[in-house]
C-alpha cells in the first residue's frame, strides 16, 4: 500500500541521514509518496519562521512524519521547533527504545530499556521570565491530565510489548508538588496493571543505577526534562546517539525521529551515522502495518553491524554515511 508521509529533512546532519534513510526505505520496498516540508534554521531564512504553518498542516493531513533533527539556538533566538511541533500536534508520548542488541558498545551487553517521556509540559512549557536584574524564572508545569495520560501510555505499551516492569523516575523528594503529582498519577494507573511490576526511583539514583546495572530497567516513564537527559545517558550505554531511534505519538498522529540533534560539528562531512533515523523509520513502517519493509531494514542493520566492516566513525569505524547506507542496501534481497 502506498503511504503519503511528511518528511522534514531538518538542519545540520538532518538532510544527510534522512536522505540515506529514504534510499534504504525504497530499497526495502516501501511505497511512499514523500511530502517534503522545511522547518528549522533553513526555513527561518526562506520563510521568515522556523516552523511554517505548512509543516503543521502537512503532518495533520498525512498523520505520519519522518523528521530530521532541528537546531535550537542556545540562550537566544527562536524557541525550539521540536517543542513547538510536539505541543501544537499534542504529540504527548515520546518513546525511545535503548538496546545493546547491536553490540556496538562492549561495556554493556544486557541493555533493553524503553524510555517513555512526557512530551508536552514540565519546564518545556516555555514559561520563563526575568524577574529582576540577575534573577530569572522558569516554570515547571505538571498536570494530572498529562501525567495520567503518559503513565497510561507507558503501562499500555508495557502490556502490548510483553514487558514486565515500569519504573517511574522522579525527584518528588524535592519537588513534592510537581513531581509528587506525577508520581501520584503513576501509582494510580499502576493499579490497573497488576501483571506489571511498578517501581519508583529518584532521578539521580536512576542515573547511577543505569551506569552500574542497566539490565534492571525495562520500561521507564519520566517527565519531559528527566526523559530528555536520561535518553542521552541511555544512548551512551549502547554505543551513542547514532543508534537510538524515537517516536512521538499523539491521538492519531505520529512523528518519527532520532534522539540525536543536528550535530553541527560533523554536518556536511558525510560521516553522520544514519542508523538512528533508519531505526526510527523501521518503527514507522511497523506503525503503518508494513512489517515486511521493517523486517528488511532490521535484518540489514543487524547483518552490517555484526560484520562491523562498514561502521561510521562514531561506532569506531571509518565508513562514510553513504558507504554504510550502500552496505545496508546490499543486504536487502527481495
Ligand atoms: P547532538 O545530538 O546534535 O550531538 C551530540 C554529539 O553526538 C555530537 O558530538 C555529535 O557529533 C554526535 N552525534 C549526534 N548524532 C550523531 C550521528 N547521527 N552520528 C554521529 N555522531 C552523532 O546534540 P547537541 O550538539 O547538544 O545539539 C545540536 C543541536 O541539535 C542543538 O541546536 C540542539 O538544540 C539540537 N537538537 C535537536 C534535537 C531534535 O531535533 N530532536 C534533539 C537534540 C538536539
Amino acid at each position: 500500500m502506498k503511504h503519503k508521509i511528511t518528511l522534514i529533512p531538518g538542519d545540520g546532519i538532518g538532510p544527510e541521514v534522512t536522505g540515506a534513510t529514504q534510499r534504504l526505505l525504497e530499497k526495502a520496498g516501501a511505497e511512499i509518496e514523500w511530502e517534503v516540508v522545511e522547518a528549522g534554521a533553513g526555513a527561518l531564512e526562506k520563510h521568515g519562521t522556523p516552523l511554517p504553518d505548512a509543516v503543521i498542516e502537512s503532518i495533520r493531513r498525512n498523520k505520519v512524519a519522518l523528521k530530521g533533527p532541528i537546531t535550537t539556538p542556545v540562550g537566544e533566538g527562536f524557541t525550539s521547533v521540536n517543542v513547538a511541533l510536539r505541543k501544537q500536534l499534542n504529540l504527548y508520548a515520546n518513546v525511545r527504545p535503548i538496546s545493546s542488541k547491536y553490540g556496538i558498545s562492549a561495556k554493556f551487553l544486557d541493555v533493553d530499556m524503553v524510555i517513555v517521556r512526557e512530551n508536552t509540559e514540565d519546564v518545556y512549557a516555555g514559561l520563563e521570565q526575568d524577574i529582576a536584574p540577575g534573577v530569572a524564572q522558569t516554570l515547571k508545569i505538571i498536570t494530572t491530565v498529562a501525567s495520567d495520560r503518559i503513565a497510561k501510555f507507558a503501562f499500555e505499551y508495557a502490556r502490548k510489548e510483553g514487558r514486565k516492569m515500569v519504573h517511574a523516575v522522579h525527584k518528588a523528594n524535592i519537588m513534592k508538588k510537581s513531581d509528587g503529582l506525577f508520581l501520584k498519577s503513576c501509582r494510580e494507573i499502576a493499579k490497573g496493571y497488576p501483571e506489571i511490576s511498578y517501581k519508583e526511583i529518584i532521578v539521580d539514583n536512576c542515573a547511577m543505577q543505569m551506569v552500574m546495572h542497566p539490565e534492571q530497567f525495562d520500561v521507564m516513564v519520566l517527565t519531559n526534562l528527566y526523559g530528555d537527559i536520561i535518553s542521552d545517558l541511555g544512548a551512551g550505554l549502547v554505543g551513542g546517539l547514532g543508534l537510538v531511534p524515537g517516536a512521538n505519538y499523539g491521538q492519531d498522529l505520529a512523528v518519527f525521529e532520532a534522539v540525536h540533534g543536528s550535530a553541527p560539528d560533523i554536518a556536511g562531512k558525510n560521516v553522520a551515522n544514519p542508523l538512528a533515523v533508519m531505526l526510527s523509520a523501521e518503527q514507522m513502517m511497523r506503525y503503518l502495518g508494513e512489517d515486511h519493509v521493517a523486517n528488511h531494514i532490521k535484518h540489514a542493520i543487524i547483518v552490517v553491524l555484526t560484520e562491523k566492516t562498514h561502521l561510521t566513525p562514531d561506532m569506531g569505524g571509518t565508513a562514510t554515511t553513504a558507504e554504510l547506507t550502500d552496505a545496508l542496501m546490499r543486504e536487502i534481497v527481495h
